[in-house]
């Protein structure tokens, strides 16, 4: 079966419109499920449109490569637990990156080099222009490609989660940067080079690598969303070299939503969008291992049981612990029967808590808890000085008072919930151990928190058999 063009360029449009409409239902949880679908639709016209361009021969190649890409990505995607969703999401990325370059050299290999020397002015511009998209499209995807490996390697605990501190780390961003800079503009002027080429593609490869792994693990939700982007715009340059309009299209709205999403994600965490882009420009952070912070309490079950008796108010803020020991269920049966005793009880939900944008909603929302006791950190955070009771449930990194109260500290300036006004403060974890950042948490000695060591899941049943 093969389309005309004109029916091609059709279903491209159908198909980027069906991509907006996606996007747009994606951004609020209501209408995320119809979200899908219009994307879902939209990739199977945008598939079936370019695999009946006239232009695609071997179409066989693609179906049997299509038919083993999507078994294998079917099969992890059934496998995977929400809680591995960033890793998946981000050695996806790598591929685009990957993609890009490949891309980019087979671009690059196809060009005829032999009759550029008899080009016109207005053929030489068109070259120009082509190297130029060669030449971003694999620094680009390059960049891609290893950044995401770190990042998938950062968010699945076998690459270390504190950012790597070379020194002079700055300096050799920038020299790799002004460096590509040169080699592009060496590769325009001769009509090519395949030395060139190679060169910048490893250093874009480290390059990519240093990036991520100079950034921190509290700042790697902005990392996340920021290779997304970039996984668009290296789709977009593969989309210009094939010269292919829908690949152009689609590139430029995953970068820039992602671009958006990775803005939002800084202004929440009171960091600025510059410095995480460019590999952490600016911090100068200290991981501090040798502070004494005093002794911690330990609490049971029955004691949390009590107190939660006694308690008017009470604030649940949960964190990736509760996502681990798929805890929420019996959140939700404690929050019930403490509801029915009439205590207030609510959730104060951090944007970074957890593992991906959005994590803690998903999960109440999964067991049914009510969006209108699920309230954002800064509708909440004026009320914990009123309230009883706050339960940490799995909760480290985002409750964090270092943030507010230590100018060295990696997550400094990061706004926290600030949990420890409150009247009683009970932590739900198995240890002593810190959060995703790799720091230590102050809350864990003050005087009016508690510990309640233990699997959450294990420890909130226990109380509420206690209740
Ligand atoms: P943290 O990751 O800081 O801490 C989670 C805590 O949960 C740990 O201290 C751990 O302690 C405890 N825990 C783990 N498993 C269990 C269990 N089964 N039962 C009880 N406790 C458990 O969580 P937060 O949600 O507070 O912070 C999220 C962090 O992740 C932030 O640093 C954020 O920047 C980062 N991040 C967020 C992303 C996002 O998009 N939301 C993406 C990538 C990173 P212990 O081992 O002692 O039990």
């Amino acid at each position: 079966m093969e389309f005309s063009q004109g029916l091609i360029s059709a279903a491209y449009i159908l198909a980027a419109l069906l991509f907006i409409f996606s996007l747009s239902g994606l951004s609020k949880q209501q209408t995320a499920e119809t979200g899908n679908w219009y994307g879902i639709v939209g990739m199977a016209i945008a598939l079936i449109a370019t695999i009946a361009d006239p232009r695609v021969d071997n179409v066989w190649i693609i179906l049997v490569t299509m038919l083993i890409g999507a078994t294998i990505g079917l099969q992890l995607a059934k496998k995977v637990e929400m809680t591995q969703m960033p890793e998946l999401v981000a050695i996806l990325h790598s591929f685009v990156g990957l993609a890009a370059v490949l891309v980019g050299f087979n671009s690059y290999f196809e060009m005829d080099h032999s009759v550029m020397a008899n080009f016109t002015d207005s053929q030489q511009m068109a070259t120009n222009i082509h190297l130029v998209e060669v030449f971003l499209g694999v620094f680009i995807g390059a960049v891609t490609f290893t950044g995401s490996i770190v990042a998938f390697g950062k968010l699945r605990g076998i690459i270390n989660s504190a950012a790597l501190m070379l020194p002079h780390r700055h300096k050799l961003n920038l020299a790799a940067g002004v460096l590509s800079f040169v080699l592009m503009v060496l590769f325009v002027q001769q009509g090519g080079g395949d030395n060139l080429l190679y060169l910048m593609a490893l250093i874009a490869f480290v390059f990519g690598w240093h990036l991520v792994a100079s950034i921190g693990g509290a700042d790697m939700p902005v990392v996340v969303s920021m290779l997304n982007s970039y996984s668009g715009w290296a789709a977009a340059a593969a989309g210009f070299m094939l010269s292919n309009d829908l690949l152009i299209v689609t590139g430029a709205l995953v970068g820039s939503s992602g671009a958006i999403l990775s803005y939002i994600m800084c202004k929440a965490m009171n960091r600025s969008f510059i410095s995480v882009i460019a590999g952490g420009f600016g911090t100068n952070v200290v991981i501090d291992t040798d502070t004494d912070y005093g002794d911690h309490f330990e609490i049971n079950a029955e004691a949390v049981a009590d107190m939660l008796n006694g308690a008017k108010s009470v604030i649940i803020a949960p964190g990736y612990g509760m996502a681990v020991a798929q805890a929420q269920y019996p959140v939700y049966k404690l929050t019930q029967t403490l509801k029915d005793k009439g205590v207030d009880v609510r959730f104060a939900i951090h944007p970074v808590a957890g593992r991906l944008p959005g994590h803690m909603n998903v999960l109440l929302a999964e067991a049914k808890v009510p969006y209108d006791i699920v309230l954002g950190m800064e509708e909440i955070n004026d009320d914990f000085p009123e309230t009883d009771v706050v339960l940490v449930i799995g909760a480290n990194d985002t409750v964090n008072p270092a943030a507010a109260e230590d100018p060295t500290s990696p997550i400094a300036g990061m706004p926290v919930l600030e949990v420890w006004k409150a009247k009683n403060v009970v932590v739900f974890k198995r240890s002593m151990a810190t959060g995703y950042a790799g720091v230590q948490n102050p809350l864990f000695f003050k005087d009016n928190t508690q510990m309640l060591f233990g699997d959450a899941k294990d420890s909130v049943e226990a109380i509420f058999k206690a209740l």
